[in-house]
């Protein structure tokens, strides 16, 4: 299965990974980091196939994808 770390405090909400990911397994939370942003979560992690594109297309390098 894969992992995603997710640095929560980077996140700015802007909802390009969820944008992009071929699998819509990411959602915006409800969960506020210290900016005041709702953090992206992997909503579906079964349906999550470690492709990466969510990491490369952060432009703040949140997620980080490991298979
Ligand atoms: S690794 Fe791929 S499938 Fe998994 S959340 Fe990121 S973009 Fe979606
Ligand atoms: S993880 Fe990156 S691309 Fe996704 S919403 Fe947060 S800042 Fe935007």
């Amino acid at each position: 299965m894969a992992k995603l770390a997710i640095r929560e405090e980077r996140c700015k909400s802007c909802g390009i990974c969820i944008e992009f990911c071929p699998e819509n397994c990411l959602e915006i939370g409800d969960k506020l980091n210290a900016q005041g942003y709702r953090c992206v979560r992997l909503a579906d992690p079964d349906a999550c196939r470690a492709c990466g594109i969510c990491g490369r297309m952060c432009p703040d390098v949140v997620i980080e994808v490991w298979k």
